[in-house]
Order: structure tokens, then sequence, then C-alpha cells
């Protein structure tokens, strides 16, 4: 089985226990407001590119076999995205790192080599591999061989989730899991859609089966201004994990560093106003005002 990833990430240790390597799987079924990797979204690789680093070599013209790109007389490259079929030839070819490919093939065998040559610091640390997106559910054949390779290694296997997929698979991946990272933003069900596109139902439903299933689970909210950072959106979600038994929760402040890569996307970054607010700063005042019997609140990781 082959899987479509955009970046590894080594040495981690805000996603999950100990020194982690984060696998970012393509493809995802929310497209939240605040998401700092855009480029994680679409399922197919994409090409980010960066007119401002761009020279005009003309080499990457040459290379493009749609006629995705053009070279108008005065040097400027036309970058035709609904041509691109996100080969990554370009993005090999320019010196200038003005084109960049997110999202490469790896079969099973690859992937755990990559995984593998950090496996000495899994073993001092208590850490392993945390599979992230994306949704990394929206690839279940390539994450469940990948999980049940890693099983075999003896990795710990964590996965950062926002719960959005067909139970189904999510019913084949929890036994190969020993840690869910899992998303909650919002309980109202309508504000979770304006800002993330799909409603929170199956969501809910499906942190409901993986608490049931006895997995580990520690719930994250990414705390994000306007949407959620407020005493009265974060309760709810408190109690609903202590309902559950869910005795973990991290906040996560909302930051902006992924929206440069909107630019690059050609697509509208719809958070600017947000720049600037010191949301570490924030969700610690929230933190002070929340009541969090029963559970240990982290801020971060
Ligand atoms: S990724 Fe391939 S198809 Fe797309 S612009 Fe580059 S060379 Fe052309
Ligand atoms: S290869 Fe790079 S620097 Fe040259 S024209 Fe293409 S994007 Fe610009």
């Amino acid at each position: 089985v082959e899987g479509t990833v955009f970046n590894i990430q080594r040495h981690a240790v805000h996603d999950g226990p100990g020194i982690r390597t984060l696998i970012f799987l393509k493809g995802c079924p929310l497209s939240c407001t605040w998401c700092s990797n855009p480029e994680s979204q679409a399922y197919g690789p994409e090409v980010l590119f960066d007119q401002e680093e761009c020279v005009g070599c003309g080499d990457c013209v040459a290379v493009c076999p749609t006629g995705a790109l053009e070279q108008t007389e005065d040097g400027r490259i036309v970058y035709r995205r609904e041509l691109c079929v996100g080969c990554g030839k370009c993005a090999g070819e320019c010196l200038y790192d003005a084109r960049s490919l997110a999202g490469r093939l790896y079969t099973t065998e690859e992937l755990l080599e990559e995984i593998r040559k950090d496996e000495a610091f899994y073993l001092t640390s208590g850490g392993g591999v945390t599979f992230s997106g994306g949704e990394p559910l929206a690839q279940p054949g390539f994450l469940g061989e990948t999980l049940l390779a890693c099983r075999e290694t003896g990795i710990h296997t964590a996965i950062e989730t926002t719960g959005s997929a067909a139970p189904e698979r999510l019913e084949k991946i929890i036994p190969l899991v020993d840690l869910f990272l899992y998303d909650i933003k919002q309980l109202d069900s309508e504000k979770h859609r304006d800002m993330t596109s799909v409603s929170n139902g199956l969501i809910l439903e499906n942190l409901r089966r993986v608490v049931d299933s006895g997995a580990s689970v520690w719930i994250r909210i990414p705390v994000v201004p306007g949407f959620n950072d407020s005493v009265e959106a974060i309760t709810p979600i408190l109690d609903h994990a202590r309902q559950l038994g869910v005795s973990r929760v991290h906040l996560l402040p909302y930051h902006a560093y992924g929206s440069n890569k909107y630019r690059l996307l050609d697509r509208p970054y719809e958070m600017p106003g947000t720049r600037g607010v010191d949301m570490k700063q924030r969700v610690e005042t929230l933190l002070t005002s929340l009541d969090c019997r029963e559970l240990t609140v982290h801020i971060g990781g």
C-alpha cells in the first residue's frame, strides 16, 4: 500500500509521551478557518509557489509536462493550478526554492524505515510515532498497515485525529493505536460547522466509540479567538470529557504561523485580524476561570 505524506518531523515532544516522530498524512474532511497546515487539506500532492523568491529563470516551465507554467514576456511565471497534476518536476528543478511540493508517495516499508531511524530516541524517552495530518484516518489502508508494522516492531503508536471518519474505518484502526490525541473544538454544532465546514455529530459519536473501546485518549482543544476562547465554550467540553471519563485535556493556543502558506497556495487567510493576539496569555487567563475538577488540564502539546 502507498500513502501520501507531506511532512516528517523528528524529535517532537508535544504530541504524545517522550520523543516522537510525527508523520503528516495528506487529506482532511474538515477545512478549519485557522488551519496552520493548509497544504494538508487536499488529498493529492500540491505545489507551494513563492513568487517573491522566483528569479524568472524559466527552468520550471521547461520541465512541466502539462503546460501549467508559462513565462510572460517580462519574465514572470504564471502558474495555472487547474492544469497542475502535482508531479513535482518543477520543484525538483527550481534552484531558488520558489517552488516546493507538499506530498509525496511512500510505501509502508519506506515510511517504516524513516520511522525506525529514531528508534533509539523512543527507547530512551518512552516515545514513539504520532500520525497527524490532515486527518490520518483519511488514508485508512496505508495508516492501518503502517500502524501494524510499527506495532510489530514494538514502537508506541499515537494518532492525532479530528475524529471525522466513517465508524467502520475507525474501528479497524482502534486496536492498532496506543494513544488517541482527539481534537474537540466546539460542542455547539452550528458554530462548529461555521468554522470547520462539518458538524460535530460524527466526531462526538466516534469519541464515544474510542473511549468505549478502552483506548487511551487525551482530548485536545485548539483555542481559537472569537470561536471558543471563552469559559462558555470550553466548559461544556470539559464537562463532556468528565462524563466520558477522559481525564487529560490539552488547550492548544491558536497561532498564525501557517498564514504565509495560504499565500503560497493562492488561498485567502480568513483570520488576518487575529495576528499579534497573545493567545498563550489568553489561554493562561482562561484556565484560571475554568472548573478543572477530576481533570488534568495542560496548556500546549
Ligand atoms: S507539479 Fe508538475 S504539473 Fe504541476 S506545475 Fe510543477 S511540473 Fe507542472
Ligand atoms: S525554476 Fe524557480 S526561480 Fe526559476 S522560474 Fe521557476 S520558480 Fe522561478
